[in-house]
């Protein structure tokens, strides 16, 4: 039934790059979060320093020293943004796949028949069709 989506998640497979802004408060700080699980500590940076002066490799603590890259400082709330966002793309890249699979299993059905009935003056939905092989 999942052939579709199985096919699209595979050629998802391997790291997807997306960008998810995290925004700033109107006088240009945002909030960071020491990724040491010791630590934890918050701390707030402007987001032009962020940009222009930290380092993308290297990150220091202000307060316990720990580093790490500029990707590992989200806190736990821009984390869950950014998870959801992941989610979202996720699920709106394999939405034709899901149509496909669920128009093949429906195909020749007595439900998908009954549908067709139902509506004789409109013609079937239109879902996508199976993508040309690579
Ligand atoms: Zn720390």
């Amino acid at each position: 039934m999942f052939d579709e989506v199985l096919r699209e998640l595979r050629r998802l497979d391997g790291p997807q790059k997306i960008t998810v802004s995290v925004p700033s408060d109107v006088e240009g700080y945002f909030d960071r979060e020491c990724p040491s699980s010791e630590c934890r500590a918050g701390f707030r940076v402007r987001e032009d320093d962020w940009r222009d002066k930290v380092r993308d490799e290297e990150v220091f603590c202000p307060l316990c020293g720990h580093s790490a890259d500029s990707q590992q400082w989200l806190t736990q709330e821009q984390a869950e943004h950014v998870k959801k966002a992941a989610l979202a793309l996720s699920f709106a890249k394999t939405g034709p796949a899901r149509l496909m699979d669920v128009r093949a299993r429906l195909r020749g059905s007595r439900r998908w028949r009954l549908l067709r009935a139902r509506s004789p003056r409109r013609p079937a939905p239109a879902l996508p069709t199976r993508p040309a092989e690579r």
